[in-house]
């Protein structure tokens, strides 16, 4: 990282943003042009859960295999300043990146499905019938390494 002094190492500090987040964006490289899609998402324990309907072009990258790199962020207020190069903006952000797992079982598509309700629902129990089960898919990314910058 470029300027050592907004780096944010704490691995809590990541983990809240990952907890709170609202929208990540999920980067892929589908034979050498890159994509990104911004997505719902939940997290649990070293690990992002995504949803997404069974066809489509992230489907298709995303099946393939291959590293994936993601980015959530908290957007503050806008600093401003006497001169017009200092403006700037607090935020928090992490980057990170992990191995895509394409999730097709249905026991294990409600366990990702749960990460996911609960990270904007809260806790509750949560229905999700076959039929509706049977038009999508979970995707399960362990993450392998992130980062993390901050400017407050
Ligand atoms: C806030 C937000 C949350 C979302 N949450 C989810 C989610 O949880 N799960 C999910 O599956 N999808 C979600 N989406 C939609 C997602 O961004 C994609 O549009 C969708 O997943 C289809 O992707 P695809 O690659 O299959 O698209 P395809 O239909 O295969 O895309 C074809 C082309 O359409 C264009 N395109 C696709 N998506 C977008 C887009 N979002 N904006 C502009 N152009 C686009 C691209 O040029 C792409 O090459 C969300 C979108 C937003 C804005």
């Amino acid at each position: 990282m470029r300027r050592k002094e907004k780096e944010v190492c704490s691995r809590e500090v990541m983990e809240r943003l990952l907890g709170s987040a609202q929208i990540i964006r999920i980067a892929m490289n589908d034979g050498g042009e890159p994509y990104v899609v911004p997505m719902l998402f939940g997290y649990r324990a070293g690990s992002i859960y995504l949803h997404s309907a069974r066809e489509g072009r992230k489907v298709e990258v995303l099946r393939k295999g291959g590293l994936v790199c993601f980015e959530v962020e908290e957007a503050g207020e806008v600093q401003r300043k006497d001169t017009p190069c200092k403006w700037t903006l607090d935020y928090v952000s992490v980057i990170g990146w992990g191995e895509p797992r394409v999730i097709e079982d249905h026991d294990r598509m409600r366990e990702g499905l749960e990460v996911i309700m609960e990270h904007y629902g809260g806790k509750a129990p949560f229905e999700f019938s076959e039929a509706s089960l049977s038009k999508m898919l979970v995707v399960r990314i362990d993450i392998s390494e992130m980062t993390c910058k901050r400017s407050m």
